[in-house]
């Protein structure tokens, strides 16, 4: 979890660069929109899409799975996106 510049994770996921690295993104993401971000994070799926999809592409290059980084935006953040969506756009550039 972040809260713009508090990144909080829990012991088990501690040092788990995928993670980690996520999380930073979230705060790169805050540094440049600033109140936006958790703004236009929650009030909107397509934004909150773009912030989660860019932070899973980094989660994927530290070694998360393509295929559980999907899951996860098909399920924990209700984007309304089937895993197959997900996936499909976690493996274009
Ligand atoms: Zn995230």
């Amino acid at each position: 979890m972040n809260l713009f510049f508090v990144i909080l994770i829990r012991p088990k996921f501690k040092g788990v660069k995928s993670i980690v690295e996520h999380e930073k993104v979230h705060t790169r993401q805050v540094l440049k929109w600033w109140i936006l971000q958790p703004i236009l994070y929650n009030l909107s799926k397509k934004w909150r899409l773009k912030f989660e999809l860019e932070a899973y592409k980094v989660s994927v290059k530290h070694g998360k799975s393509v295929d559980s980084a999907a899951w996860a935006l098909a399920n924990a953040y209700g984007l309304d996106i089937t895993k197959e969506e997900a996936k499909e756009l976690l493996e274009c550039t």
